[in-house]
């Protein structure tokens, strides 16, 4: 069984009051104990100096004189007082009656007496025989100059026992007292708490209010965060990958761009210097100049195409459309062109071909693919273009019988600026860029691109878009 956050915090703190109330109880407790047990001791020692002088004093000499003054001073002070000669009989105790007395063994060999007669006071606690109890007792030598005997203090250590029992219903009733307050204190603390993390948990996950059930709240909250930190990372990830692309697209652009802008310089500042006015080099410069001008253009035509469709300013105005109608103007456009190199185009399309589409985008993926086709293809070649229904997708296909694309770059080709073979791709006038308008169109209208191989030679553009 789980426990939700707030029974793990109360009952973390119900544990942590009772392992800290438990040692201080303890602590308390032996404090106490020590100090009582000294208060006894310090007593005994003074009664024990006062009887002394009194025993001294008294001149007693028998059994029964020394007895009853034991019985009074014992009954002055609250406490056994024992006299004992110097040979170890006793000569009176406050507990024991006469005859007791005169029966009771020697008391020479007691720990107390010994210590008495060799240091002047001993002390001791044990277990008394005579009166069967546990007693603390304090002896000290009396008679001066010379030693007669030793006066003997005692008293029960039940006292501080009952002292002790007296602290610990003290301590277990305020203990109480204040674990209820815990409790109380805990459960309000947990409450806030928890509100304050299932409100984060429903941040972190952007849950609606109250569909978080989980028995573990902690081990929510760590799944959520690093549900964040996974997503925040793969955004990291991408936002690097984009930046890279683009430094890479900005150092391609330039480099495309310096070409033709240096061959206009050029050849602007030669016909300045007076080759305009050279029947041979004036035309040649100038029909140099015109051709890299219309590069230009042709490539920051292309470049701004991107920069909007990127900027999503392209609106796409996706519609039914009949793909005959528009395979049919696109090749007609790029008749002049298949005519110079002697090029046969053949089309075939399923008559219902029909798709979702943006129209200008439609007729620009078809112009750059088949244009590519007819310059791609070696003279006096073939063009083939298809339709076909592929489920609930389009598949439109562009076949040549050129070079094709070797496998390692057929991913490439859909990059900016990305030329299998640049020599060839500027002889036949290109940017570099259509294929990757071509993708960024045809993925902007929830389409797919690719590039396939033809046998013996040639490649097979192919694109799918949704049906109508
Ligand atoms: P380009 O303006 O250079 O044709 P594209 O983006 O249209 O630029 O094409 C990128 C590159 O893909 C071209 O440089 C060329 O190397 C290759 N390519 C495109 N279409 C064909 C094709 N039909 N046959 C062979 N290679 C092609």
């Amino acid at each position: 069984m789980k426990l939700g956050i707030r029974s793990q915090l109360s009952l973390f703190s119900l544990l942590l009051m009772l392992v800290v109330g438990s040692f201080a109880g303890l602590f308390l407790e032996h404090q106490r104990r020590n100090s009582i047990e000294q208060q006894i001791e310090q007593e005994l020692s003074h009664y024990a100096a006062a009887a002394r002088e009194l025993v001294a004093e008294s001149k007693a000499e028998t059994v029964l004189q020394f007895d009853s003054l034991a019985d009074r001073l014992g009954q002055a002070t609250t406490s056994r007082i024992t006299i004992i000669a110097l040979d170890g009989r006793v000569l009176g105790d406050s507990n024991l009656t006469l005859n007791e007395v005169a029966a009771v063994e020697n008391h020479g060999q007691r720990p107390e007496v010994l210590e008495a007669l060799l240091h002047g006071k001993g002390i001791y606690r044990r277990y008394s025989t005579t009166i069967e109890t546990e007693m603390l007792y304090v002896a000290i030598p009396f008679g001066a100059p010379k030693i007669l005997g030793t006066v003997r203090t005692a008293k029960p250590l039940a006292e501080v026992d009952h002292a002790i029992s007296e602290l610990r219903l003290t301590l277990i009733f305020t203990g109480i007292l204040a674990l209820l307050l815990a409790i109380l204190l805990s459960g309000l603390a947990s409450h806030l708490l928890t509100g304050t993390l299932r409100k984060l948990i429903r941040h972190a996950k952007s849950l609606p209010a109250g569909s978080s059930s989980a028995s573990d709240d902690i081990e929510l909250l760590a799944g959520s965060f690093n549900h964040l930190a996974e997503e925040l990372e793969s955004h990291i990830t991408e936002l690097r990958r984009m930046e890279r692309d683009q430094r890479q697209f900005i150092a391609n652009a330039s480099h495309e761009l310096r070409t033709p802008v240096a061959v206009i310089r050029a050849n602007a500042e030669t016909l300045l210097d007076g080759a305009i006015k050279d029947e041979v080099m004036g035309p040649k410069l100038l029909q140099a100049l015109d051709r890299n001008a219309g590069r230009l253009t042709l490539i920051l035509a292309d470049l701004l195409d991107l920069a909007r469709i990127d900027a999503k300013q392209t609106h796409l105005e996706v519609t039914n459309l009949h793909l005959p109608e528009y395979v049919t103007r696109a090749v007609e456009t790029l008749e002049a062109l298949a005519q110079q190199r002697a090029i046969k185009i053949n089309i075939n399309l399923e008559q219902t071909s029909s798709l979702r589409a943006d129209p200008q985008a439609l007729q620009q993926i078809l112009l750059n693919l088949i244009e590519n086709a007819i310059k791609y293809a070696p003279p006096a070649g073939s063009v083939e273009i298809k339709s076909q229904r592929q489920a609930d997708r389009m598949l439109i296909t562009v076949k040549d019988s050129g070079p094709g694309i070797p496998e390692s770059c057929r991913k490439k080709v859909f990059q900016r600026f990305y030329r299998v073979d640049n020599g060839r791709s500027r002889e036949v006038g290109g940017t570099g860029l259509g294929l990757s308008i071509v993708k960024a169109l045809v993925e902007a209208m929830q389409g797919e691109v690719g590039v396939e191989a033809v046998e013996p030679t040639g490649a097979l553009f192919w694109v799918s878009l949704p049906v109508s």
